[in-house]
């Protein structure tokens, strides 16, 4: 397979063309931003790191019956996908109150949620990524509300599927952002990355607040050990997937 030019290139990726115009070859780069890109730096080893946690992940939902984009991890920082048109949705899933949630509510970071929130956002950066009501989305007319329906179903099965598995690995799945995309014949399916960048994970083990941080938080917040943070929750997934595999 060799590649063809460049797509697209985005914060933490790079989506290349392939020799079969079903396919994409995604590269996964070490550059974080956060705050909408005003806060710029490198974890050294995200995207290798990045890429093989989402690989893992992607490949444990297809076994659920979750549709994917996920062909196969060609390389350390290399995953061959199904070309799809992204959906301009960003699908974030809380089940602790964390972020923009408890900055726009209130609600005090940590608090359990009484049921796992669903929310869509709207992937455009020049807005800074606005939470969309429903009539907004309407009104948007980016997709049917029934296939919005599909997204957010999708959302909780793999919320449901996320959570079993990382409490497995001794870690509390916060919350998470997901992607999905159309692929040529026209099916949703769930597309970009699952991965400490796009996830809030804390040690289940740790009580310190700080301490238990997992993810790109530890970036946005200059809470220190970033990459051990990421090595951490590879080196779990890894380690549990193996278990799964064996068992
Ligand atoms: N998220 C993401 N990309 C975005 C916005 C959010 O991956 O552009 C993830 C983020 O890592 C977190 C969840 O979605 O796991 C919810 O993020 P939140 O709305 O709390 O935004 P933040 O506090 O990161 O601004």
């Amino acid at each position: 397979m060799s590649t063809s030019a460049k797509l697209y290139e985005g914060k933490a990726k790079i989506v290349y063309g392939t020799d079969n115009e079903q396919q994409y070859l995604t590269y996964f780069k070490d550059d974080a931003t956060a705050f909408n890109a005003e806060k710029k730096g490198t974890i050294v080893g995200k995207g290798e790191i990045n890429c093989t946690i989402s690989s893992a992940l992607l490949e444990l939902l297809a076994t659920k019956n979750i549709p994917t984009h996920f062909i196969e991890q060609k390389s350390p920082r290399e995953m061959l996908v199904k070309a799809v048109k992204i959906i301009p949705l960003e699908v974030v899933v809380r089940n602790i109150a964390a972020g923009s949630l408890c900055r726009q509510t209130g609600l005090k970071e940590g608090q359990k949620l009484p049921f796992s929130l669903v929310e869509l956002y709207l992937k455009d950066d020049n807005l800074g990524d606005p939470l969309l009501t429903s009539d907004r989305l309407t009104i948007l007319n980016i997709i049917p509300s029934e296939q919005s329906q599909i997204l957010k179903d999708y959302a909780l099965q793999i919320n449901q599927y996320l959570q079993e598995f990382f409490s497995l690995c001794e870690i509390i799945l916060v919350d998470f952002k997901l992607e999905f995309g159309f692929t040529q014949e026209g099916e949703i399916i769930l597309a970009d990355e699952i991965s400490p960048d796009t996830c809030r994970l804390w040690d289940s083990q740790e009580q310190d607040q700080n301490k238990k941080v997992l993810d790109k938080d530890r970036f946005r917040r200059d809470l220190g050990k970033i990459e051990s943070a990421y090595q951490q929750v590879q080196q779990r997934v890894l380690t549990q997937i193996e278990k799964l595999k064996n068992s």
